[in-house]
């Protein structure tokens, strides 16, 4: 996507890929900074590894603990979260406005988290946001009260397991967002939600996963009158939005979705 892209602008970058290993993360990077790299993307472990090493982070960067987007610049290293952003873009380029509502997010990884973080930054009134009970919970419960602490929106957390809840949440939301793994090839009969009586018209359901195209969530979503969006749509804007970071050029978006991402 990101060589399509300055191949379509004429822009003279290559964007390529590299196994590192994550204790040689720190030589990795100051490798890159000697080669006078513009900047990189990283996926775990290195989103963490990238928010302990970045001199500088951005609001979402800082708030959800994690790096996907790096950019080098005067021997410094600046960090970015651009998950987030893209998902936030996909929904508005279906037509989405979910700002001053609510919204119900299934799971709290690392998916889960830059979404919860950009939509309390674009200003999403309220999440409640559902996860199994775990060693992690307490990580999420202080997660959620930190966010809710710096930014305008409320953030509550929930156990998956609790469906009464689940329900009243969903009711109240304009949006039910998947960010867990669950339903995702080869498990794609797998579902959090029980049944379409979850659901209601004018709902949207969202589901991160794009492998399948259409998830059960997604199924049952149309069941119930309801509007839903598959991952990728995600996928290309975080993309779109680190390349605007790197090359300070909008990525031609519309060409890149027809080579890349027909569903
Ligand atoms: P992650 O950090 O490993 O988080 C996975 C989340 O799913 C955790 O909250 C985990 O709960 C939960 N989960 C897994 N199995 C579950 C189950 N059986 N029941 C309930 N909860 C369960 O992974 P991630 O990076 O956030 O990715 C999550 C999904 O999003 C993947 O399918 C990935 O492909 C997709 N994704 C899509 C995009 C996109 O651009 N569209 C971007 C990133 C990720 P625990 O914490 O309790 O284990």
């Amino acid at each position: 996507m990101h060589n399509e892209a300055c191949s379509l602008l004429n822009l003279d970058y290559v964007y390529t890929a590299f196994d590192v290993a994550p204790e040689d993360f720190k030589t990795a990077v100051e490798g890159l900074k000697a080669l006078g790299a513009v900047g990189f993307n990283v996926t775990m472990p290195g989103k963490t590894i990238l928010y302990e090493l970045s001199d500088t982070l951005s609001d979402a960067a800082k708030l959800s603990q994690s790096v996907n987007t790096v950019l080098l610049k005067n021997n410094k290293i600046y960090g970015y979260s651009t998950d987030g952003i893209g998902y936030m873009r996909s929904l508005k380029e279906a037509g989405h406005d979910i700002i001053a509502q609510k919204m119900t997010l299934l799971g709290a990884g690392g998916a889960a988290t830059a979404i919860c973080v950009q939509a309390a930054l674009d200003g999403v009134k309220e999440i409640d946001l559902f996860r199994r009970k775990s060693a992690k919970w307490n990580t999420t419960l202080a997660f959620a009260d930190q966010l809710t602490s710096q930014t305008n929106c409320r953030v509550n957390v929930y156990d998956l397991d609790d469906n009464s809840s689940l329900k009243s949440s969903i009711k109240d939301s304009a949006i039910l967002t998947n960010a867990t793994s669950v339903g995702m090839i080869p498990n794609e009969q797998n579902c959090l939600i029980p049944d379409s009586s979850f659901l209601h018209d004018g709902l949207i359901v969202s589901d991160i996963i794009y492998n399948p195209r259409e998830t059960r969530l997604m199924k049952l979503g149309k069941q119930a009158g309801c509007m839903t969006i598959n991952g990728l749509q995600m996928l290309l804007y975080q993309g779109a939005a680190s390349f605007e970071l790197f090359t300070n050029h909008q990525m031609p978006v519309e060409k890149i979705k027809e080579k890349f991402f027909k569903s």
